[in-house]
């Protein structure tokens, strides 16, 4: 799962849907994925996170094309 920073708005909706998997940071208010490869438990609240999204920057593919679905 990747996160497409340079896209992101920082609204926090992943955040709210799967606080295991996303994070946001004190400092700046960016967000940090925690868990590039969450457990099989988490995928319905990652794609609640998904969904959520308003930027559209979370994909659940990672560098090796492997996706959570
Ligand atoms: S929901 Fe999308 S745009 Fe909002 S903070 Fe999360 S990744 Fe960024």
């Amino acid at each position: 799962m990747l996160v497409d920073y340079s896209k992101c708005t920082a609204a926090g909706q992943c955040l709210l849907a799967a606080p295991n998997v996303f994070d946001q940071s004190a400092e700046n208010g960016t967000i940090v994925l925690l868990d590039e490869a969450p457990p099989e438990s988490e995928y319905p609240r990652v794609l609640d996170a998904v969904n959520r999204c308003p930027a559209s920057v979370i994909s659940l593919a990672n560098e090796s094309g492997t996706t959570l679905r």
